[in-house]
């Protein structure tokens, strides 16, 4: 598994000891073990901890977010898994939070600070300590020096250095946040602000600490399929290619694992790029500059944030996973409806919503397949209830869509650009934009680079998922 750290290595051993445990009826009565089972005090088992009291913890914690909780909800540390297994089997629908900080688990990595490596010369030039307002650099045996008190971060040092000598020290999950919105908090542990992200899952996949947290959906969907319950799969366009199999084969899986139905997300794709493509034309031949795609969350959201003067210019044309939904209710009506995909932005969109009622990463899918004994290649093919064409599977790499909505146009296509990732060349091409400057009249935004198929919460490597795409 390529994407595999050890992180995510225990993520998915705790989401298939909790499916296991909603399968087999015994959640509640094993949970507040997990944590002694899989960290026991001989040996020791994880050096990079102080303690395994402090690893315990950590997976507490981690169990919390997969059960559907913020480590921000608890209020009584005395309180039992057990009992939050239990609220969380109960209930219909979770709250909205989707990411939470593990506490113990964040470092409180090295936060903006300017440091010099061993690159430095000392070169006779030196332009670093001519450049510095505020005198912070000295020379010391031969190397420039930074004195972290007097130094005020301004990056001007760095900016001249002739041999890329000076580094700016930053947390991953800080230096990912396209939006500002992950910061180190009063006792030095970040926090997400909620009303800032875009929900992209950059920190997510950035934290090597495995600190921030999905909240995930997982014992509502397990626990519903261990009641019988009517739901229909719909998959997000990015889906089979993390799975070394067929689509008919996964979609024979998901009915083995108890899903009544199997609707491909990228059926919606298709309507929706005929019906970009007219709005296209429409709003192009009524004088607007130009018009950007909506169907990813992250990039539309990031727009509004940053960009509010693009935001007019977002397309009204629902989200592939909208239209699809309308096209599994009437297929399927009264079933609830589990989104699965490699996305955290989508989560958002159905916690807003009403697309689908619950959501699954790829890796949690796989989870609930493991902890059924469930071969993927060994189960019986069936062709998923509604299909796509290859232009609306094509949503999920970058480029996709616009090739997609560009096919049904007729006549002369508008000179069209794709942005993929919400990083500093995104955000100086929306400020063009924005400003009316832009080069194109039709404009692609993914959130992730490379496009969904590079998600946060994907298992595959991205170019082996691009590969599985076809041409
Ligand atoms: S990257 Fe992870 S460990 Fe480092 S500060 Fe961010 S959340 Fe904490
Ligand atoms: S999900 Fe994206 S926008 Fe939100 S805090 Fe993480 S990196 Fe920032």
């Amino acid at each position: 598994m390529p994407n595999e750290t050890q992180t995510s290595r225990l993520r998915r051993e705790l989401m298939v000891h909790l499916a296991r445990g909603i399968q087999e009826g015994t959640l509640a009565e094993r949970v507040d073990r997990l944590p002694l089972e899989l960290r026991p005090r001989h040996p020791r088992p994880d050096p990079l901890r102080c303690c395994v009291h402090s690893e315990r913890a950590i997976l507490r914690y981690r169990i919390m977010a997969l059960l559907g909780f913020g480590a921000e909800d608890e209020t009584d540390e005395l309180k039992p898994l057990a009992a939050y297994a239990r609220e969380a089997l109960a209930r219909r629908r979770r709250d909205d939070r989707l990411l939470t900080v593990i506490d113990e688990a964040c470092s409180a990595c090295e936060r903006g600070r300017h440091t010099v490596t061993d690159a430095c010369r000392g070169c006779a030039a030196r332009p670093c300590t001519l450049a510095c307002p505020k005198h912070a650099i000295r020379l010391e045996y031969g190397r420039a020096v930074i004195d972290p008190a007097a130094c005020v971060n301004c990056g001007k040092c760095r900016d001249l250095c002739a041999f890329q000598a000076i580094h700016k020290l930053s947390a991953p999950c800080e230096r990912a946040c396209p939006a500002g919105a992950i910061a180190r908090g009063e006792d030095g542990k970040q926090v997400i602000d909620r009303a800032r992200c875009v929900a992209c899952g950059q920190c997510l996949a950035k934290c090597p600490f495995g600190a921030v947290a999905e909240v995930s959906e997982l014992v509502d969907v397990a626990g519903a399929l261990a009641r019988g319950e009517a739901l229909v799969a719909l998959l997000a366009p990015a889906l089979a290619t993390q799975f070394d199999v067929s689509l008919p084969h996964l979609a024979g899986a998901l009915r083995e694992a108890g899903f009544q139905g199997v609707v491909e997300v990228a059926a919606g794709a298709d309507a929706v790029a005929r019906q970009e493509a007219a709005e296209l034309v429409e709003r192009l031949e009524a004088g607007e500059p130009v018009l950007t795609t909506s169907c990813c969350p992250a990039f539309t959201g990031l727009v509004r944030a940053k960009f509010p003067a693009l935001a007019p210019r977002i397309s009204a044309t629902p989200t592939p996973l909208a239209v699809a939904a309308g096209l599994a209710e009437a297929r399927f009506p009264g079933a609830r409806r589990v989104f699965i995909s490699p996305c955290v932005a989508k989560r958002r969109e159905v916690l807003e919503g009403d697309g689908a009622h619950h959501v699954l990463t790829v890796e949690e899918l796989g989870s609930l397949f493991l902890a059924r004994g469930l071969e993927i290649a060994a189960c019986a093919p069936v062709d998923p209830d509604l299909q796509a064409s290859p232009a609306g599977r094509g949503f999920a790499a970058a480029g996709g869509v616009r090739a997609a909505v560009l096919a049904h146009l007729a006549g002369e296509a508008p000179a069209s650009e794709a942005l993929a990732g919400l990083g500093p060349d995104t955000q100086k091409a929306l400020r063009a934009y924005a400003s009316g400057k832009g080069p194109a009249r039709f404009l692609e935004g993914m959130g992730c680079e490379g496009g969904c198929v590079s998600g946060p919460c994907t298992l595959a490597d991205p170019r082996l998922a691009k590969r599985r795409l076809g041409p």
